[in-house]
């Protein structure tokens, strides 16, 4: 990734109680603070969410920690890329204002019992394929909320689930933020940023592409005028099936804001797409809206 912008001395931050100060002496100088958590091995994804957060001439703070409570027992935890030190050059060139970059005895020291849980939109989608894992999401994000007290919080729509039950989460626990959701960062071939694309070998990326050519076929479909939601499932999960080397998850069309299955179409819909390649998950979304719907 090539960044031009000059970087300037970011902040480290390891304890709750050094990020606090930071945002304290922030908040006491009259800023408003924006908030940006990841699990680091950051993109261009990322980075849009810090460039955007900093536009609004927010403070920013980005967390980088990778959550062992979103993550099932057979799933990536331990070989996850950490690259620290690009990290931390790559929020340096993005003007970020303070990096927290916690350990895992620092967010959940040994005998930690308190989670938090969305019921309902924790068990569908990501949520049945990956049991537990919004649990973690829930969990680490209103701590992290607690710890670094944003005025806004940025999240990539890439993660549509995860943002539509962070907003609720919100919403339910009257946490005083806003949550703001941005656009997904795209390679040009189409395919979604994503810390995971690392494992893919060249093949596997190819196959991994099928994720956003199918939702480019719905797209397709919606802006020709087919209104038929089995029509539309059916183009985006013939574009699963006939790719070889991705075992599809679910290509289907939800209600935006409750991710319910739809009976019929509707003004503005979420279509969602999940798959394997290799050992290696990917997910992908488009919001489809009919013409005339904003
Ligand atoms: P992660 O490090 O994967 O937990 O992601 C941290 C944040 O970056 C989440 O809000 C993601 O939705 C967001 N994000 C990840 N990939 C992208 C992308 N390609 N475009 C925009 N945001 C993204």
């Amino acid at each position: 990734m090539t960044l031009t912008a000059p970087s300037r001395p970011v902040q480290v931050t390891e304890t709750i109680a050094e990020v606090r100060a930071a945002v304290h002496r922030a908040r006491a100088a009259g800023r408003r603070i924006g908030f940006v958590p990841t699990m680091g091995a950051l993109h261009a994804g990322h980075i849009s969410l810090m460039t955007q957060a900093g536009a609004e001439g927010d403070f920013v703070v980005v967390s980088i920690f990778v959550n062992p409570t979103q993550f099932g027992p057979a799933e990536d935890f331990q070989r996850y890329p950490r690259p620290r030190e690009t990290d931390l050059q790559l929020c340096a060139q993005a003007q970020v204002d303070a990096v927290f970059y916690p350990e895992v005895e620092t967010m959940y020291p040994p005998g930690h019992r308190t989670y938090v849980e969305v019921a309902g939109l924790s068990n569908t989608l990501e949520g049945a394929i990956r049991p537990g894992h919004f649990r973690g999401v829930a969990t680490v994000v209103t701590k992290l909320f607690h710890i670094v007290q944003p005025d806004r919080a940025y999240f990539g729509l890439k993660d549509y689930q995860q943002f539509t039950l962070l907003r609720l989460m919100a919403r339910e626990l009257d946490l005083p933020i806003e949550l703001v959701g941005c656009e997904t960062v795209r390679d040009p071939d189409g395919m979604a940023l994503s810390s995971r694309n690392a494992y893919l070998s060249s093949d596997q990326r190819q196959a991994g592409l099928a994720l956003s050519r199918a939702l480019r076929a719905a797209q397709t479909l919606v802006a020709e005028g087919v209104h038929e939601l089995d029509v539309l499932q059916r183009a985006m999960q013939r574009e699963l099936d006939q790719t070889p080397g991705i075992e599809p998850d679910y290509a289907v069309i939800v209600d935006p804001d409750s991710l319910s299955p739809l009976t019929a179409v509707q003004p503005v819909m979420v279509a969602l797409v999940a798959g394997r390649v290799g050992t290696t998950r990917l997910i992908d979304n488009q919001i489809l809206r009919l013409s005339g719907s904003r």
